[in-house]
C-alpha cells in the first residue's frame, strides 16, 4: 500500500467529479518537517507551537522560539505553515507554570484564555512569529476562541507587534494572515463581526465533537460513544461551512477526524474543501477521495438524513462498498 501512496504523492485531491481538496498536514516538532516534502501534504495547516514549549524545562526565550520558527518556515520551503499559538491548559500542561488545580480542566483555564491573561508570554510568541517569519508570509491562529472579543483582542495585540516591529525598523511579514481556531459550538454562532474580522478559520474538531456531544475526549468511557457522523454534528458542521461561505472566509477542519477516509469524505460532502490530518493520513485520504463522486455521495448522505438515522456511516460505508466491488 505504501508504494500506492507515494505515486498519489503528486497527485491533486481531486473527486471523480472534479471538486478539489486542499489536503494538509498536522505538526508540531522540526522531526514532523521532513514529511511535508514526502507525504503529498500541500503545507502545515495546524502547527501546535505548545510543543516545542512542553519539551523544555521552562518558558524558551523570545529569540530561541523565534529561531525555531524560522527553521520551520526554512523547512517548509515556501509551502504555507499556519502556526497555532500556545494551546495550554487542559491536556496540555507546561510543568513549569504554576496553576491552580481546575475541577474541569478542559472547560477551564487554556489555551486563548492563559494568553489574555498572561499577555507577557503571548505577545513574547507573536514577537517571535513575527521575527522568525524574517519578512515571509505569516500565518497565526488562535486556539479556542469562544467569543469576538477574545479574537478581537488578540488580533489587535498582533497587529500591534506589527506596528512596532516596523516603528523599530525590523522586517515584517510580507504578508500576515490571522485566523481562529472553531472549537467552542458558541464561536459557530458568533456575530457577523468575528466572520468579518477573521482571515481564515479552522475546526479544531477534537476539541469541538467533546463539547458537541458534551464527551470527555480523555475519557475511555465516552470518547468513543458518539460517532462524528452522526447528523447532528454533520449537519452542524455543514452549517459552519455556510456561515464561512457567506462571508468568504477560507475554511478547514484540524482534528483527528480529518485524517479518517469516510469522515474526511463526509466533510467533503458537507462542503469542507481543506482537510488536515497526520502526515501518515494523506495517502489514504486522498486514495479515497479521488474514487468517489462527491455528488453521489452527498446524496447517499442527505437520504440517509432524511430517512431518520443517527448516523450516516452505515449508508456511507455500504455505498463505498458498493462502489469498490
Ligand atoms: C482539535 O481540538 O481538534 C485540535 C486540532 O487541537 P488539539 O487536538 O491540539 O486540541
Ligand atoms: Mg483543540
Amino acid at each position: 500500500a505504501k508504494e500506492v501512496y507515494t505515486a498519489l504523492r503528486d497527485l491533486p485531491a481531486e473527486t471523480l467529479d472534479g471538486t478539489r481538496l486542499n489536503l494538509m498536514m498536522n505538526a508540531g516538532l522540526m522531526a514532523d518537517l521532513p514529511s511535508l516534502g514526502t507525504c503529498g501534504a500541500e503545507g502545515v495547516g495546524l502547527y501546535r507551537t505548545e510543543l516545542q514549549f512542553l519539551v523544555r524545562s521552562s518558558v524558551p526565550r523570545r529569540s530561541d522560539q523565534a529561531g525555531f520558527y524560522s527553521r520551520v518556515l526554512d523547512a517548509a520551503k515556501g509551502k504555507r505553515v499556519i502556526f497555532r499559538t500556545l494551546d495550554i491548559g487542559s491536556d496540555k500542561v507546561l510543568p513549569y507554570m504554576k496553576r491552580q488545580e481546575e475541577p474541569n480542566p478542559a472547560l477551564g483555564w487554556r489555551a486563548i484564555r492563559v494568553g489574555l491573561d498572561r499577555r507577557g508570554v503571548m505577545r513574547m510568541q507573536l514577537q517571535a512569529l513575527l521575527r522568525g517569519a524574517k519578512g515571509r508570509p505569516l500565518s497565526v491562529m488562535f486556539p479556542f476562541v469562544a467569543q469576538l472579543d477574545e479574537f478581537e483582542t488578540a488580533r489587535e495585540m498582533l497587529l500591534s507587534e506589527v506596528e512596532s516591529e516596523r516603528a523599530h525598523g525590523r522586517v515584517v511579514p510580507e504578508s500576515l494572515e490571522i485566523g481562529a481556531m472553531l472549537e467552542t459550538p458558541s464561536l459557530a454562532f458568533a456575530p457577523d463581526e468575528f466572520f468579518r474580522l477573521t482571515d481564515f478559520i479552522s475546526i479544531g474538531g477534537n476539541d469541538l465533537k467533546q463539547f458537541f456531544f458534551a464527551a470527555d475526549r480523555e475519557n475511555e468511557r465516552v470518547r468513543r460513544r458518539y460517532d462524528t457522523l452522526n447528523v447532528s454534528f454533520l449537519t452542524f458542521i455543514e452549517m459552519i461551512v455556510k456561515r464561512c461561505e457567506a462571508f468568504d472566509v477560507p475554511l478547514s477542519f484540524c482534528g483527528e477526524d480529518a485524517g479518517r477516509p469516510i469522515e474526511a469524505l463526509a466533510f467533503a460532502a458537507m462542503g469542507l474543501r481543506s482537510l488536515s490530518m497526520r502526515p501518515a493520513s494523506i495517502g489514504p485520504v486522498k486514495r479515497l477521495l479521488r474514487s468517489v463522486d462527491l455528488s453521489a455521495a452527498r446524496q447517499v448522505i442527505d437520504s440517509a438524513r432524511r430517512s431518520g438515522t443517527q448516523s450516516v456511516r452505515p449508508a456511507l460505508s455500504a455505498w463505498l462498498t458498493a462502489q469498490n466491488a
